[in-house]
């Protein structure tokens, strides 16, 4: 029995260890090779959703939804990531607010003045002959800056009026649905002036959003370019602050309307600019019924359209909305700090 035979036999023990380890090594690589999306998934993908998500507060977001919860399959008709929204709202921080609506009574028109925590936004800004009537207001109003300025679109009685807003005050940031119309010399003009004055010009898409001050403003139309109607090419702007909702629809008819229903968008608004100063193609019934405002202000004035059509009135009643016109009740105030809703007139 010689110590040749004992190594011979460690040396197979040896060999035979290394290939059972070997196996095992292989195993257990083969495992976590097959199970590495399972391991090592979740986690991230729940940071980059949350991230990118502009409504982080949306009762969506529950966080008690599990990473494993799979996305819904992307699809053409299916809506912007960002709605449909809830109703809950967001948390207006401390120290913030009140937020004040201003519907400026111009006429046959459209402008209104959103201010909050010293930031101004302004939405139309009426036409060319009440131009001054506003520059006025703003002045008196100590505003010397429009961070951001939307036209809803380039009719008269909606931008002609905002180039005179640059004589008094800067303006950061301008919104409109296209960039040229020549229809409306005054249109021409803002759009000359911003670039001359340096405001930055941009054409939304639906669904995009951005922060006023601690409020979101999103932008839901229009879904698609209407050739025939420039109406219905109408910024459809809905702006929240804390539990309160305001939307605002430009001069966009009931075709557009439609479009952005069938986008998905959350319309729910607790005060609505009724589109087109009431008249009877917009604000069809199935967008009020949407919409649920508890008021529906009208921005109008004397006019030979018949604005605001009574069946418009009797649709918005129907849901138990209380009407307000600019032409009876003058400039119309809502003052929100996020829970309750408080109306000013002022002729
Ligand atoms: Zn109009």
């Amino acid at each position: 029995m010689s110590n040749e035979r004992r190594r011979k036999k460690s040396g197979f023990l040896y060999t035979r260890e290394i290939i059972v380890w070997t196996l095992l090594l292989a195993f257990l690589i083969g495992l976590l090779v097959y199970n590495k999306d399972r391991i090592f998934k979740g986690g991230s993908e729940k940071t980059a959703e949350s991230e990118s998500d502009p409504f982080p507060d949306d009762p969506g977001d529950n966080p008690s939804e599990t990473p494993e919860e799979t996305e819904p399959p992307e699809s053409e008709t299916a809506p912007p990531e960002s709605s449909p929204e809830a109703d809950s709202g967001q948390v207006v921080p401390e120290g913030s607010g009140p937020l004040r609506v201003y519907f400026l009574d111009v006429g046959e028109g459209d402008a209104a003045v959103l201010m909050l925590d010293g930031k101004v936004m302004m939405i139309d800004g009426g036409d060319e002959t009440h131009a001054q009537n506003v520059c006025t207001w703003l002045q008196a109003q100590g505003i010397g800056r429009v961070d951001y300025m939307i036209c809803s679109h380039p009719h008269k009685d909606h931008a002609s009026g905002l180039v005179s807003v640059y004589q008094v005050a800067t303006v950061g940031k301008l919104y409109t649905p296209v960039q040229e119309y020549a229809d409306n010399v005054y249109f021409t003009s803002l759009i000359d002036t911003a670039y001359t004055e340096g405001t930055e010009v941009s054409v939304p898409v639906p669904g995009e959003t951005f922060a006023f001050g601690p409020a979101e403003v999103m932008f839901q139309g229009p879904v698609r370019y209407d050739a025939e109607e420039m109406n219905n090419n109408s910024l459809v702007v809905r702006v929240r602050y804390g539990n309160r909702t305001f939307l605002f629809t430009g001069d966009a008819e009931a075709e557009e309307e439609a479009d952005i229903l069938a986008a998905g968008f959350d319309v729910k608004a607790d005060v609505l600019k009724v589109s087109h100063h009431g008249s009877g193609y917009a604000t069809s019934e199935a967008f009020i019924n949407s919409v649920r405002p508890e008021s529906c202000i009208i921005s109008v004035g004397p006019n030979d359209y018949g604005h605001p059509a009574g069946e418009v009135i009797q649709r918005c009643s129907n849901v138990g909305a209380m009407v307000y016109e600019t032409m009876i009740s003058g400039t119309i105030t809502v003052i929100t700090d996020g829970t309750s809703l408080q109306y000013n007139f002022e002729r």
